[in-house]
C-alpha cells in the first residue's frame, strides 16, 4: 500500500507550514489535519540532516494517529556561513519568549556584515518530504531553490526567513510576493512536485 487518504496527518506545529501544505494538498479531495489539531506532542528533531528529522515528525504522527502522515523539514543554508543555520534555522530564532525570525535574520545578517561576505550573498531554501505509514515504510522527497539574500527585510507575506530571501530571476522576496507566486517555485513546491509524481498521481 502506497496511497494516501482519504485522511492525512500534517506532521507539523508550524502554522505558516500548515497552511502552505494544506493549499498543496487541496486539489486531491484528501483530508488533513495536522498534528497541532490533534493535540500531538512535537517529537524532539535529533537528527543533523532534513531527512532524518523529517522522518522523525512523519513517523511520530502515523503512529500516534494511525494514518498517514506527512511531515517537512526545512530551512535556509547559507554558502558565506558554510550552509548555517541549515537544518538549525528554527533553533536559530528561539527565545525565552518563544521563536523570533526578525531576531534570528539580523542574526545572520550581521554574520555576513562581520564578515564581509561578498554580493550576491547566495542561499538555498531546502525542503525534505516525508510521507510516513503506520506500518513503518516510508518515502522521502526533497526540494531546493536558489536565491540570494537581500537586507533590509521586505513585505510581510509568508513565514519564517521569506522576508530576506530573493528566489533566482525574481524582483519581490518570498515575503513580498503572492503566496501562489510562492507556491509555484518554492522549495516546498519542488518537493511536493516530486512527491506528487511519485506518489499522488500514481493513484
Ligand atoms: P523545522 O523544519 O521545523 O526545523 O523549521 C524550519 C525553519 O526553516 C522554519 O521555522 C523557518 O524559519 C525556515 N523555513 C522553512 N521553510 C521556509 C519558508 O518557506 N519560508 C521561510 N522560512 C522557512
Amino acid at each position: 500500500m502506497t496511497a494516501l487518504g482519504p485522511r492525512m496527518v500534517i506532521a507539523s506545529h508550524n502554522a505558516g507550514k500548515i497552511r502552505e501544505i494544506r493549499a498543496l494538498m487541496e486539489p486531491y479531495g484528501i483530508e488533513v489535519q495536522s498534528a497541532a489539531e490533534l493535540g500531538f506532542e512535537e517529537p524532539e528533531e535529533t537528527e543533523d540532516t532534513f531527512a532524518g528529522n523529517a522522518r522523525i515528525k512523519a513517523h511520530a504522527a502515523a503512529q500516534a494517529s494511525g494514518l498517514p502522515a506527512l511531515s517537512d523539514d526545512s530551512g535556509i543554508t547559507v554558502d558565506a556561513l558554510d550552509g548555517a543555520p541549515g537544518v538549525y534555522t528554527a533553533d536559530w530564532a528561539e527565545t525565552p519568549n518563544g521563536r523570533d525570525f526578525p531576531m534570528a535574520m539580523k542574526k545572520v545578517w550581521d554574520l555576513l556584515e562581520d564578515s564581509c561576505a561578498p554580493e550576491p550573498r547566495l542561499a538555498q531554501f531546502r525542503c525534505t518530504l516525508c510521507v510516513a505509514w503506520p506500518d513503518g515504510r516510508d518515502m522521502l522527497f526533497e526540494g531546493i531553490v536558489g536565491g540570494r539574500l537581500v537586507w533590509p527585510m521586505r513585505g510581510a507575506q509568508g513565514f519564517g526567513f521569506d522576508p530576506i530571501f530573493l528566489p533566482d530571476g525574481e524582483t519581490e522576496t518570498f515575503g513580498e510576493m503572492d503566496p501562489s507566486r510562492k507556491h509555484e517555485m518554492s522549495h516546498r513546491a519542488d518537493a511536493f512536485a516530486k512527491l506528487k509524481a511519485g506518489l499522488l498521481d500514481r493513484g
